[in-house]
């Protein structure tokens, strides 16, 4: 069973086309400005069966055509890789496309295992320093980077996801070195940058946290006009999502 936090329907936003979106509960990590700090507990979410998911994903199949499918998001859907393992077995049986959206930071025989059946990965890096990653993520980026290399060995397609918070990770040395990183990775498809945004705070606030962002401003045009073109010089493909 996979514990599941919420569905998302015709969900254009995560992975190619249309997509039935599975938010599961539990994360490693707890970003600054998590959109979805509900989610990071490890305990609580619905209980979910394979043949549930299965069944969900054949009544939205019409809506896929032939780029959509099912993404897998969270909360960090690896911390449950051993429960997703079936469930992309037996959608992959069926012919749906699968992207899984991930941190990047668990790696082990469950995920490797889960990994033979995803077309995508949707590869959060949060910043490339180790000790800025661990000042927004309270984690080392280590395990991250382990993964990205194994997705390149394994010539897994991916596309990163770059989160730009002014002062945080916009740093123009910081976006030079994520370009320089992946810039040789054939398996990179594209870049999105996502645009920081406050969203996440009233549910930090309803959890009793504290938001540390909350003097952060939203970026301006200019500056995300600034990193794509920064980082167009290193990736096939970058968008401001
Ligand atoms: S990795 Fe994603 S779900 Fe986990 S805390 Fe960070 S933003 Fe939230």
């Amino acid at each position: 069973m996979l514990k599941v936090h919420s569905v998302e329907s015709l969900g254009t936003y995560d992975g190619p086309g249309i997509r039935l979106v599975y938010f599961l509960q539990g994360c490693n990590f707890k970003c600054l400005y998590c959109a979805n700090a509900d989610t990071i507990a490890l305990k609580g979410g619905s209980a979910t069966s394979v043949e549930e998911i299965l069944k969900m994903a054949e009544n939205q199949r019409p809506f896929f055509g032939k780029k959509g499918g099912v993404t897998f998001s969270g909360g960090e859907p690896l911390v449950q890789a051993r429960a997703l393992v079936p469930v992309l077995k037996a959608l992959k049986a069926h012919g749906f496309h699968i992207c899984i959206d991930t941190n990047g930071s668990i790696f082990n025989d469950d995920v490797r295992e889960a990994l033979e059946y995803v077309d995508i990965v949707l590869l959060d890096i949060k910043h490339m320093d180790d000790q800025w990653h661990h000042k927004i993520t309270g984690n080392g980026n280590t395990h991250t980077l382990e993964l990205a290399a194994y997705l390149r060995e394994k010539n897994i397609p991916v596309w990163l996801r770059y989160v730009l918070v002014p002062g945080y990770t916009n740093q123009p040395e910081a976006l030079h070195a994520l370009g320089k990183h992946f810039a040789g990775y054939e398996n990179v498809e594209k870049l999105e940058i996502q645009p920081y945004h406050e969203l996440g705070a009233h549910k930090y606030e309803y959890m009793g946290w504290n938001y540390q962002l909350k003097e952060t401003p939203m970026n301006t045009p200019e500056q995300l006009e600034q990193a794509r073109h920064l980082l167009s010089a290193y990736f096939r493909e970058v968008v401001v999502n």
